[in-house]
């Protein structure tokens, strides 16, 4: 007799079609301690898969009144939702599918300050928990899968492997609609503390900068990919000279990447004095552009995906055809002072949706 989970494959056949190819979730903060000694406002107030925004307004004639502004989405995670819960509404159902094919992808969006990396850090540690745990199901045990972690970072445009002391990497595409990131160190996950060590020594290596962590960090998309590969134990040379998602000896099967994107407002740099800060704002705000396009044509079935309008978009390019599935995680502010902002993202991810 079994008890507790369903088979795997009981259930990923019940669920793979069940499992939306897009879906876009606001999570909200609580005031933090900074925003509560200064008695800001929490106008944000959230019903359901709904949400409005309250905005504090002056008229003309110095009276207070406030504007609402009411959002709709897949999901809306109050202040209280933990991380656990977190994981189990965005990532958990694309898990089982991950080993049909699926290539996911899992953004979290918002303005600096606003939970992204609080949100998408433990995520993939429950992922490769479940992932480790379906590998060994009797189904998959005899196929030879393994999985595989790699983390590395978009940062002006170029791209560094966090996990190889910042090493500076290339892209590559085969003709066939595959990526493949040259040089890219990818490490087999045995078990799931490893995981949890490789996020850290990865963080450790996001960039600082010289202006402290988090001031940069927020300047660039930091990826995250676990990636399912069926090895041969008997090499077939020509194959692996002709396909190129053959590495390591493994074929990809399926693939999760999870990215914490550079703050949405830094797209707005583009006017600083630092010309270096210039550039790079220019940077991201094409890349979220980019990224929106590429989400909306996923959305309409559209045949031409605009993935060359950005690096964040190319690097991501085969994981926006064929079965994919795309998950937003809108973080939102809570305070009155970043009404402005949290209007923006809300924006953002209601034209994605
Ligand atoms: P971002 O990555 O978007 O810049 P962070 O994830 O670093 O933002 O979050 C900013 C601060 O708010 C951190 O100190 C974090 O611990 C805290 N925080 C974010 N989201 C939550 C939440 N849902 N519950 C409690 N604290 C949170
Ligand atoms: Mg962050």
């Amino acid at each position: 007799a079994s008890y507790g989970l369903p088979t795997l494959e009981k259930e990923s056949n019940s669920r793979e079609n069940n499992v939306a190819k897009i879906k876009v979730v606001v999570r909200k903060r609580p005031l933090n301690k900074k925003e509560n000694s200064r008695k800001e406002d929490d106008i944000v107030s959230v019903c359901e898969n709904g949400l409005t925004v309250h905005e504090p307004k002056l008229k003309v004639d110095l009276t207070a009144y406030v504007e609402k502004h009411e959002f709709c989405f897949d999901a809306v995670l109050d202040q209280q939702v933990s991380n656990d819960e977190v994981y189990r509404e965005t990532v958990q159902p694309i898990i089982p599918i991950i080993f049909q094919r699926t290539k996911a992808t899992c953004f979290a969006y918002g303005q600096t300050g606003s939970g992204k990396t609080y949100t998408m850090q433990p995520l993939p540690l429950r992922a490769a928990e479940d992932l480790v745990r379906l590998l060994h199901q009797p189904t998959y045990r005899n196929q030879k899968f393994k999985l595989w972690l790699s983390y590395f970072e978009i940062y002006g445009g170029k791209l560094f492997d966090l996990l190889s002391d910042r090493k500076k990497l290339c892209m590559r595409e085969d003709g066939r609609q595959q990526v493949c990131i040259v040089g890219l160190q990818e490490f087999e996950v045995l078990d799931v503390q490893i995981v949890k060590e490789y996020i850290e020594r990865g963080n450790a290596a996001r960039s600082t900068g010289s202006t402290g962590a988090n001031e940069e960090s927020s300047r660039s998309h930091a990826i995250l990919q676990l990636v399912v590969k069926k090895h041969n134990e008997v090499k077939d040379t020509r194959r692996n000279n002709n396909d190129g998602n053959e590495s390591k000896g493994g074929k990809v099967v399926g693939k999760i990447s999870f990215i914490d994107l550079a703050g949405s407002e830094r797209g707005a740099d583009t006017t600083d004095n630092d010309r270096q800060t210039r550039i790079e704002g220019a940077e991201i705000n094409k890349s979220l552009l980019a990224l929106k396009e590429c989400i909306r044509a996923l959305d309409n079935d559209q045949l031409h995906i605009p993935f060359r309008g950005s690096k964040l978009t190319e690097v991501l390019r085969d994981s926006f055809v064929g079965n994919s599935r795309t998950v937003m995680i809108s973080c939102i502010s809570p305070n009155a002072g970043s009404c402005e902002h949290t209007l923006n993202t809300l924006r953002y991810a209601d034209r994605v949706k």
